[in-house]
């Protein structure tokens, strides 16, 4: 197994968002690689707590084989997937990180929401 610590990103597909998480994550949280769990408009996925199954089974290889000490789940401007305003984006980004710690990893989760200059605003 490669040497080196992991990180888990629950993110829109979007590709615009995909970099800035990345280097945000390893820059603020030391990490050296992000596994990248992605859905269109995740955040409203996770926060209505609809059948997780299939993200939590890739979170759970994250988690238990790499080791990952961190879930970050974001939200975007501009979501096709997602397509509400950013207020609503703030809502379900914060109700995300509710339903993932009620998952009971061992592990630190982090909200983040990716703004229309493509940058990163922690929200929680
Ligand atoms: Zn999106």
């Amino acid at each position: 197994m490669a040497e080196g610590k992991f990180a888990t990103s629950i993110c829109c597909m979007d590709g615009r968002i995909q970099l800035p998480i990345i280097n945000w994550i390893k820059e603020n949280y030391s990490a050296d690689f992000v596994d990248t769990v992605t859905e269109p408009g995740v955040d409203k996925i996770v926060a209505e707590n609809q059948d997780l199954s299939y993200i939590k089974k890739k979170v759970d290889i994250s988690i238990n084989a790499h080791k990952s000490d961190l879930i970050v789940v974001s939200g975007h401007y501009d979501c096709a997937g997602n397509p509400v305003s950013n207020e609503e984006h703030l809502g379900h980004i914060k109700k995300s990180v509710d339903v993932i710690k009620s998952w009971n990893y061992d592990v630190t989760v982090v909200g983040i929401w990716i703004n229309d200059k493509w940058s990163i605003e922690k929200i929680t």
